[in-house]
């Protein structure tokens, strides 16, 4: 992981509430901030100190900062859709602390060169911890494995050639086989390409009254079946990646009773979204996997609620409008995701009671964990890393841009309840709305 230095300012966030689901804290405590790491949770309202930078946060929640397993950072190669620094940016806007990027750039992150490139640029340009991916296979061509073990010793955090499936099960049963060697948890898009054909939607009712090509749920589900076979078969480690079926979560659920090593994550969007949105045939709700019917978004927040879906991810996906703004069925597959995560999350689903608080806030930072990565942590001696919100403030997704560079937003223009104030990462702070002034103390 690599991060932007910088001296972790001392500062106090007074009277919060602050929540952390995996340590089990929830209670108003001033949270003491000194050189970068939490140095107590006191009782509200007693710390005070000199130089010492006081948020007034009566009436906020402070959360252990976000972890998000899966976004597209663009660069090298499409640094007009995004880059490290507005991808980071966008992320701390969100909530997270850290992020792992994908490794289909232009070119791919597919040697050990790539993967020191990356790490060098994001210590200049990240505001928030990346961990770069790379690839299964040389170039994402699914035949060639590459040198999984000199990738690791180079920093990879893991292996995916996500934006498309390992096709092939030989293949990926010797990634298996190297990832022994290596380490590593692979990262894999499921789908079976034989399957989703020339697909742009789900394969359902509403793609039949459009009279759309369909990308069916078994597309999906039988790729999770076979690859959760081969890393039971080869004791390997996988992560299935944005969840969209309910046979999925199916497969995934049958996957870990049989004793597989199989973790999944699942996007705010599959959680709160369907395919009646694509009846406006707006490109901003066109991504692949797609939004599913009801029951499939009904078998994902039950998936979450029992564990079955470890963690929550947002496949962050930034195109530019020459890509979206084009007919739905020639438009570019994937949104972004990270500036509007916890507050859809927060609106859609714990508002109306579906699920609790404490348990989307501890899906938003359990892929740190899953992929061996520093997890964020409230305790007294935790480094700091914190996102603070104020889950009274309504807001419209979009109404003052993005920080992100793209704009592709499925919930822009949507009323919003719930936003990300400060966010800090590492000891600092990475971000601040612009709105919330923070005060110094005499
Ligand atoms: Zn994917
Ligand atoms: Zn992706």
């Amino acid at each position: 992981m690599s991060v932007r230095g910088g001296a972790g300012a001392d500062l106090v966030l007074r009277s919060a509430t602050v929540l952390d689901p995996v340590a089990g804290v929830e209670a108003v405590r001033d949270v003491v901030i000194h050189e970068g790491s939490i140095a107590e949770l006191a009782e509200p309202g007693s710390a005070s100190g000199e130089r010492v930078e006081v948020v007034e946060a009566e009436g906020l929640h402070a959360f252990p900062g976000f972890f998000d397993p899966h976004v597209h950072l663009r660069t090298p190669g499409r640094e007009d859709e995004e880059d490290i620094e507005t991808g980071t940016r966008a992320a701390a806007a969100g909530g997270f602390c850290a992020v792992l990027a994908m490794a289909n750039t232009e070119p791919s992150v597919s040697t050990a060169a790539d993967v020191a490139a990356l790490r060098e640029r994001a210590e200049r340009d990240a505001s928030i911890r990346v961990g770069f991916l790379a690839t299964v296979t040389r170039g994402m061509a699914g035949e060639e494995l590459t040198d999984m073990a000199e990738l690791r010793d180079a920093g990879a955090a893991g292996f995916s050639d996500d934006g498309l499936p390992v096709r092939s099960a030989r293949v990926l049963r010797r990634a298996l086989q190297y990832q022994r060697l290596s380490g590593g948890v692979i990262a894999l898009h499921e789908e079976d390409p034989d399957l989703s054909g020339a697909g742009v939607m789900h394969e359902g009712a509403v793609s039949a009254a459009l009279g759309l090509a369909g990308i069916p749920s078994v597309s999906e589900s039988t790729m999770i079946a076979r690859d959760a076979a081969l890393a039971g078969y080869e004791e390997g480690r996988v992560h299935v990646q944005h969840l969209s079926a309910r046979e999925s979560v199916e497969a995934v659920r049958a996957a870990k009773a049989g004793g597989a090593r199989v973790s999944a994550e699942v996007t705010p969007h599959h959680l709160t979204l369907t395919d009646e949105m694509v009846r406006s045939l707006d490109s901003r709700f066109k991504m692949n996997p797609p939004l599913r019917a009801e029951e499939d978004r009904q078998a994902l927040i039950e998936g979450l609620r029992d564990g079955t879906i470890d963690c929550i991810g947002t496949d962050h996906a930034p195109h530019s409008d020459d890509e979206k703004e084009v007919p739905f069925e020639e438009a570019a597959m994937g949104v972004t995701g990270l500036e509007t995560a916890f507050a859809a999350l927060h609106t859609e689903l714990v508002l109306p009671g579906t699920l609790d608080l404490g348990l989307i806030v501890a899906r938003l930072g359990a892929g740190a964990n899953l992929f061996d990565q520093p997890s964020a942590s409230l305790s007294p001696g935790s480094e700091a890393n914190i996102a603070l919100c104020d889950l009274a403030a309504e807001w419209t997704a979009g109404e003052d841009g993005y920080e992100s560079r793209s704009s592709n937003s499925c919930f822009a223009g949507r009323r919003l309840q719930g936003r990300v104030l400060m966010t800090i990462a590492a000891g600092r702070v990475a971000f601040r709305q612009r709105s919330f002034a923070m005060g110094v103390a005499a």
